[in-house]
């Protein structure tokens, strides 16, 4: 059944290198109830993960039943472990979140045959677990296990069984017991070689073999066994074995491994849970960085879009006079010629002037300081300042100097509160006003807020309020972006036209003029470079985020080494493994 031609089996620590197999020649022939002894040590579980298909051998060839097997592929010897060898290890080795049938099934799992829970129940009964089927390994003692073990290893009717040292764990009933079993199944025609370092589970057995440093001392054949399995059976299944067992990944495999890692979670409920948390924060914060990045865009164009589009605003320049800097338009300043000019340019729509001053404003016990601003009826539309509430003051209005004022939200808050202003009477600077509307909401722009403001009629800024026959700036709108910049040029011109500028030394300085067009552009690079850094730091904490998803999962997978190694003794192939584990990272991933 088998045959081994000196094998063997070097381990190197160090320096020194153990021949924990050296040189063995052995041939086992099919019905046997071989018992392999020695001292620990002596070289018998390796010999039996050679003979079990779990190792290869360094040198030396080994076949079972004539077919060589030492330079099969992976996946192949994972089939040959699954169908014609069953497997029983001193510890067991059940998984502990599965019941004693389900422990049973996993062989024919990864057999690829499904529906068969009766051959395990068969099994079972067989080794005198009728009615332990759905506990679980903590729920069974030592030698209940070992009797799933065998059951586990039976399933699939392999030829040989290989058990090293499996009384090793138990007491003497249990011990006796797994023997008789071992004992009747080697009756019924199964091969089975066994390791032990105790001679009484060896006289069990129908052959012993002594090895001691890797090599064997000696072989007493005791009995001649009668019930030889022949051998043309096991060629012709391990012939057919071999053939499928390159064939593609059954799909239907995945429903296994699916449900495989469905048990895995829910066995694992706090490391699943964790690793969902780190999915789930990870996954999050991103959606919570663009969002905040989103947000923050819609804020800035909001902003933007209160300070009006095809803007320019004129004020009077800074003059010098002998280096020293005097008040912006203490030497020229804009009036109401220059702005008619002004608003007859070509592609000029509309044109506001502009007064401003601090006011004190008093109602009923409420009073605030606020900024004052003269403007006219174009004001409104070409700065997005349409009251929310109440209405906006007339071209009327602003011809006869009326009393009429609108407030910035601030100044609203800080004088009504919750109580409606509209109709009532303020007095700026001891001066009576009646509020007409309310503007807008703003907000603050960095360097001041703009809701803290009251509008009033620009006639009745100057003449009434602040004292001034002059306009401090002026706004103007043209007609589209594009013409801003040879309007601005257009103007510049008009004006030092108009004030007799041209032959001055620095003429350009008289006015300035900004373009809210280029502070709007200015704006708008800015808020696309934070998206761009809100958009990295999002990537980076998804990295973060992946890696330890990485970690735990990877953590899991050395935490398990012990339970891949099973499911490979018993048939699973890397892809079995493989796909377990990436389903159940899906998975969580999904839920998480
Ligand atoms: P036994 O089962 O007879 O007690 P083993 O077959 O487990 O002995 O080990 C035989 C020798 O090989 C021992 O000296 C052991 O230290 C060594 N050995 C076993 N496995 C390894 C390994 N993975 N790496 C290095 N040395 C090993
Ligand atoms: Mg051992």
């Amino acid at each position: 059944m088998l045959e081994l031609k000196n094998i063997s089996k070097i381990y190197r620590s160090g320096s020194v290198d153990v021949k924990a197999v050296d040189g063995v020649s052995l041939k086992i022939f099919s019905g046997e109830f071989v018992a392999i002894m020695g001292a620990s040590g002596s070289g018998k579980s390796t010999l039996m993960h050679i003979l079990g298909l779990l190792d290869r051998p360094d040198t030396g060839t080994y076949s079972i039943a004539g077919q060589d097997v030492t330079r099969l592929s992976d996946d192949q010897l994972a089939a040959l472990r699954n169908r014609i060898i069953g497997f029983v290890f001193q510890q067991f080795h059940l998984l502990a979140r599965m019941t004693a049938l389900e422990n049973g099934e996993l062989p024919l799992i990864y057999a690829g045959r499904r529906g068969m829970q009766e051959k395990v129940r068969h099994e079972l009964t067989a080794v005198g677990l009728a009615d332990r089927v759905e506990h679980r390994p903590n729920e069974l003692s030592g030698g209940q296990q070992q009797r799933v073990a065998i059951a586990r290893a039976l399933v699939n009717d392999p030829f040989i069984l290989m058990a090293d040292e499996p009384t090793g764990n138990l007491d003497s009933k249990s011990k006796d017991e797994i023997m008789g079993i071992l004992r009747d199944l080697n009756a019924q025609g199964k091969t089975i070689i066994m390791v032990t370092h105790e001679s009484e589970m060896a006289s069990y057995a129908t052959r012993v073999i002594h090895m001691r440093d890797g090599k064997i001392i000696s072989d007493e054949n005791r009995k001649v066994p009668e019930n030889f399995q022949p051998t043309e059976n096991a060629q012709s299944v391990i012939k057919e074995i071999l053939a499928v067992a390159h064939q593609t990944y059954d799909p239907a495999k995945f429903l296994d491994s699916f449900r495989q890692a469905v048990y895995a979670m829910v066995s694992h409920k706090l490391r699943s849970f964790l690793s969902i948390l780190g999915i789930l924060i990870g996954v999050a914060a991103v959606i919570a960085m663009l969002a905040l990045g989103h947000g923050a865009q819609a804020s800035i164009e909001t902003q933007l879009s209160s300070l009006g589009s095809n803007l320019l605003t004129i004020r009077p320049g800074r003059e010098r006079v002998q280096g020293v800097a005097l008040e912006s338009g203490a030497g020229t300043r804009l009036n109401f010629q220059d702005m008619e000019e002004i608003s007859e340019l070509p592609s000029v729509r509309r044109v506001s002037p502009s007064v401003t001053g601090r006011v004190q404003v008093v109602y009923a016990n409420n009073n605030a300081n606020t900024q004052i601003e003269g403007v006219n009826v174009d004001y409104a539309p070409m700065r997005a300042s349409e009251p929310v509430v109440g209405r906006f003051f007339t071209d009327e209005e602003v011809r006869s100097r009326a009393k009429v004022a609108v407030l910035g939200v601030t100044v609203a808050q800080a004088l009504f509160g919750e109580n409606d202003p509209i109709g009532e009477t303020i007095k700026i600077n001891l001066i009576n006003f009646t509020v007409i509307g309310i503007l807008p909401p703003k907000g603050a722009s960095s360097w001041r807020d703009q809701d803290d403001i009251i509008l009033v009629p620009v006639t009745t800024a100057m003449y009434r309020l602040l004292g001034k026959d002059y306009i401090d700036s002026m706004y103007v709108e043209g007609d589209s972006p594009e013409i801003l910049e040879s309007l601005q040029e257009t103007i510049t011109q008009t004006l030092l036209k108009r004030h007799r500028l041209n032959n001055q030394p620095n003429p350009e300085d008289a006015f300035q003029i900004r373009n809210m067009a280029d502070i709007k552009a200015a704006l708008e690079t800015t808020t696309k470079t934070m998206s761009m850094l809100l958009g990295s730091i999002a990537a980076i904490s998804l990295l973060v985020g992946g890696i330890g998803i990485m970690n735990i999962m990877l953590v899991s997978v050395t935490e398990r080494t012990k339970e891949i190694g099973l499911r490979k003794a018993i048939g699973a192939t890397r892809r079995d493994i493989m796909m377990q584990f990436l389903v159940e990272s899906v998975l969580m991933s999904c839920i998480g």
